[in-house]
């Protein structure tokens, strides 16, 4: 295993189903803390356009709702994890997705004698994931998420973050991968909650709600653990 940096602060991982919010979410977090968001939908979505090993073996696993190998995950997560901006502390957004990743992360930390500071479950209902997930959308500049619905930018067509009028909806997010995607959810990363509640590092946040409202509770746990790290 390549070497994780030492300097890393705390790490927290948001788990949940797609269209729970983790992405909206650990965005927050990261303004607000100045955490580094790490998402590895985001790192293979970018592995895949750029074309390399990983990202051609990764494309039609994920159109497909299915979930990529772990050694093509870890790997990848590992490598962005080195990168010495992580050093203040991370988010981890999407990973770990099954119990070999847990037990790969677990094994990185331990070499680098670092602990999960926290694992938040977003609870939501998933028969309001598909219709979530359905109406969102990205600035293609800055990645700042939208949803037709829920989160409209103030300008219609304008990223409120970067002004950029290029948006767009990932390939994945259509009614059939997305029932995929949340089968693969209850099956491999579902388990992983009571893996954390047995380690005591387990926090639940209902993720049903106002976004603004979910990101204050998320906040709230965040910032105690991050006053008590300091
Ligand atoms: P996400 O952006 O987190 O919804 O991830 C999009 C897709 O990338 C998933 O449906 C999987 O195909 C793949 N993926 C992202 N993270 C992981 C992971 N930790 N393990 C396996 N596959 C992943």
């Amino acid at each position: 295993m390549t070497e994780m940096s030492n300097s890393a602060q705390a790490v927290y991982i948001l788990l949940g189903p797609p269209g729970a919010g983790k992405g909206t979410q650990a965005r927050m977090l990261e303004v607000r803390f100045g955490l580094v968001q790490l998402s590895t939908g985001d790192l293979l979505r970018a592995a895949v356009a750029n074309k390399t090993e990983a990202g051609l073996k990764a494309e039609s696993i994920m159109k497909a709702g299915d979930l990529v190998p772990d050694e093509i995950v870890i790997a990848i997560l590992q490598e962005r994890l080195s990168q010495p901006d992580c050093g203040t502390g991370v988010i981890l957004d999407g990973f770990p997705r099954t119990s070999g990743q847990a037990a790969a992360l677990d094994t990185v930390l331990a070499e680098n004698n670092q602990k999960i500071a926290a694992v938040i479950s977003l609870v939501v209902d998933d028969s309001e994931m598909v219709t979530r997930i359905s109406g969102r959308y990205t600035c293609a500049n800055c990645g700042e998420g939208y949803h037709d619905t829920f989160k409209r930018p103030k300008q219609a067509g304008i990223c409120d973050v970067c002004g950029s009028t290029e948006m767009s909806r990932r390939a994945d997010d259509n009614p059939t991968t997305v029932k995929q995607r949340l089968e693969a959810y209850h099956a491999q990363t579902a388990p992983l909650i009571s893996y954390y509640q047995d380690k005591g590092v387990l926090r639940s946040v209902d993720a049903m709600g106002k976004i603004e409202e979910i990101g204050e509770n998320l906040a709230q746990i965040v910032g105690d653990i991050q006053s008590e790290i300091r």
